[in-house]
């Protein structure tokens, strides 16, 4: 019976211990010779694979008030990320980032203007950050308000923000209202593109970082019903 005891204490020491090795790693705050070693290309994988964690509920395990304090003293995040106010995206968890690892702009609409693209070069010129991710989601309220014309407040000149992703698809044959969620995702994705082009125009300074391949500037879709991010070429 001892023996069995023994036996029994063992499997639970060994599983135990696996069980500890198949934890996460506890990541560091990015020091600035860590954001200097990374390409815009490392930044963009990590975030792939980021989102690939969140997916599959793997998750990193994060000491954030240890991270609080030990990021106190400056900040070297590996890229900025523009995206949609909508409460159900929570830009850091689906991308498995923690505290100074990323810039996030917010705007209904993920829309650029002249107060995002100072952020943006405060990020990447300033900051060094590497890669500018716009990011646009399934199902954006900004978007379908826009499309249907809707007229409230401020909100009114915000969505005009929105308006030449649907101007640019004057041409397309369908129903061009919210009603048609194959028209939303268009005019989802062409937004996003030219808040990516409009980046490039409106910003000499991101344009040149670009060019000589400090920077790189991504479009990517968050799908609302799975929580996965789907990056556009
Ligand atoms: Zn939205």
């Amino acid at each position: 019976m001892r023996t069995f005891y023994t036996i029994l204490a063992l499997i639970l020491a060994a599983s135990t211990a696996l069980a500890q090795n198949s934890t996460p790693l506890v990541e560091r705050v990015l020091t600035q010779e860590e954001q200097a070693a990374l390409t815009p290309n490392d930044v963009l994988t990590a975030l792939k694979q980021g989102n690939k964690r969140f997916l599959a509920g793997t998750v990193t395990h994060r000491d954030h008030s240890a991270q609080v304090r030990k990021a106190a003293n400056g900040q070297f995040p590996k890229a900025i990320i523009l995206s949609c106010v909508d409460s159900r995206i929570p830009v850091e968890d689906v991308f498995d980032r923690g505290i100074g690892d990323i810039f996030v702009a917010r705007v209904a609409g993920n829309f650029e203007n002249t107060d995002i693209l100072g952020s943006m070069e405060f990020a990447t010129r300033v900051s060094g950050a590497k890669l500018i991710l716009v990011m646009g989601h399934s199902d954006c309220g900004a978007v379908k308000a826009a499309i249907d014309g809707v007229e409230l407040g401020n909100i009114t000149e915000m969505l005009e923000n929105i308006k030449p992703a649907i101007d640019s698809l004057a041409s397309y044959k369908g129903d061009k209202t919210s009603a048609n969620s194959e028209f939303v995702r268009l005019v989802t994705e062409r937004n996003i593109q030219i808040s990516m082009d409009d980046i490039r125009k409106r910003s000499p300074i991101i344009k040149e970082m670009e060019r000589q391949g400090d920077v790189a500037i991504a479009g990517a879709v968050y799908d609302m019903s799975t929580g996965a991010i789907e990056f556009l070429d």
